[in-house]
């Protein structure tokens, strides 16, 4: 079929191009093997020239030998359908892909960075330093405990009902509660001084909350884990982006001690469900741990 007959060879290598939709640049078709290096910002990706092309794919060897000495020392697994970033802090170097195949970044070429909840800055860096600020997250959790009580004791009047063979009558106004969820996703950009980045983003999943089963410690102890992987690639980028600023406040430990908190927490809770302490006792004691 002359449809799929001949195609002009890559603009490239000048190899041949397979594949039904093959990429192209100034209309000019690139094979897969020479657009498969391609790790560029959209935007930049699009507007590229064949000549463009050809310096980046020079760029991309060149800084594919930084592969040889980079030595993970930090991985960070931002989720299941997200990407993991590895960080080398003896060499000062990163990669948004822990098998470094896209661009690996220096240290020094990072001009700032930040990671928000949402759109909240959780941890910012710059070259003063890294600074943690206070999340609102667990106030919020906890502003929700007494509509998640609500619907868990709702829950149970239903299952007692059900085991009582009580069907749904009297039930109209039974409708789910829906539970806000404090945040969507924790949000990663870093700033870059570099030919082709401006900007590198990357996102990871908040915890969420069960709407059958909502469950306000487990959601914490969720979020203490993110919390602190948060802090980790923090510490990370900033010991290879601003080393001279390692002796300054950086990042509190905020978020251990708050895993220290839950582990009392669930102590508390312990001595609750074996009726040493009242309820009231136990989240007095709850607020007082979280300080809220
Ligand atoms: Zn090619």
């Amino acid at each position: 079929m002359a449809l799929f007959g001949k195609k002009d060879p890559c603009a490239i290598c000048g190899g041949a191009v397979k594949g039904l939709l093959p990429h192209k640049i100034e209309k000019q078709l690139v094979c897969r093997n020479c657009y498969g290096t391609v790790d560029l910002p959209d935007d930049v990706i699009g507007e590229i020239t064949l000549k463009d092309f050809k310096a980046y794919m020079a760029f991309r060897d060149q800084n594919a030998l930084l592969k040889s000495r980079f030595t993970a020392t930090h991985t960070i697994d931002l989720g299941l359908f997200s990407s993991k970033i590895v960080v080398d802090t003896n060499n000062r170097l990163f990669c948004m892909d822990k098998d470094l195949e896209k661009t690996i970044f220096e240290g020094k070429d990072i001009v700032s960075f930040a990671i928000k909840e949402d759109s909240f800055m959780l941890f910012e860096g710059r070259a003063n330093g890294l600074k943690s600020f206070p999340s609102s997250v667990r106030e919020c959790i906890m502003s929700l405990t007494p509509q998640i009580n609500r619907m868990n004791m709702h829950q149970n009047l239903q299952n007692i009902a059900s085991a009582f063979g009580v069907e749904k009558e009297n039930r109209t106004n039974s409708t789910p509660l829906e539970i806000p969820e404090p945040f969507a996703k924790f949000n990663i950009e870093i700033h870059v001084n570099h030919p082709y980045w401006r900007t590198i983003t990357a996102q990871m999943s908040a915890p969420g909350i069960n709407n059958d089963r909502p469950d306000l410690n487990e959601y914490l102890r969720e979020y203490t884990e993110s919390a602190l992987l948060m802090e980790k690639l923090a510490n990370a980028l900033a010991e290879i982006a601003f080393p001279a600023a390692q002796n300054q406040p950086s990042a509190s430990t905020i978020a251990s001690a708050q895993t220290d908190a839950i582990g009392e927490i669930r102590r508390y809770k312990e001595l609750f469900d074996q009726g040493i302490i009242t309820e009231d006792e136990f989240n007095a004691k709850k607020r007082q741990l979280l300080g809220i």
